[in-house]
């Protein structure tokens, strides 16, 4: 193990965070798809309903890709706690995710460096 990998307490305090937004996602992703069934047995009187109700399924597809993605990362943390390989450090340069960032996104693979890297350059890795 790294020397500045997280400690057990932290690593602790990520999982129960990284559970429970997975649960909240996985409701989101529920209810979205809850909708969608309604929509398509909804009796859509005109084309206006119809635009209107297609412009919020293409929202709900966004945000359900958006969902996914973070669901795929928590997944990723959440199988390196078990398997004992997580660290909390940054993924690409190793340094330290401060608490303090994964407190807000404890899915994060990346220092705030290499995020801000990530996203000027536009690498394609989540
Ligand atoms: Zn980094």
């Amino acid at each position: 193990m790294p020397k500045r990998a997280l400690s057990k307490k932290h690593i602790e305090e990520v999982k129960t965070l990284l559970l429970e937004n997975k649960a909240k996602i996985e409701a989101t992703l529920n209810s979205i798809s809850n909708d969608h069934e309604s929509l398509s047995n909804m009796d859509l009187n005109d084309d206006a309903d119809f635009a209107a109700a297609s412009r919020d399924y293409s929202n709900d597809i966004h945000i359900k890709n958006q969902q996914m993605k973070e669901l795929t990362l928590i997944n990723h943390a959440l199988f390196k706690i078990e398997k004992g390989t997580y660290t909390g450090l940054c993924e690409m340069c190793d340094s330290e995710i401060t608490m303090k960032r994964l407190r807000v996104k404890p899915h994060a693979k990346y220092c705030i460096d290499c995020r801000s890297y990530i996203d000027k350059e536009k690498v394609s890795i989540a």
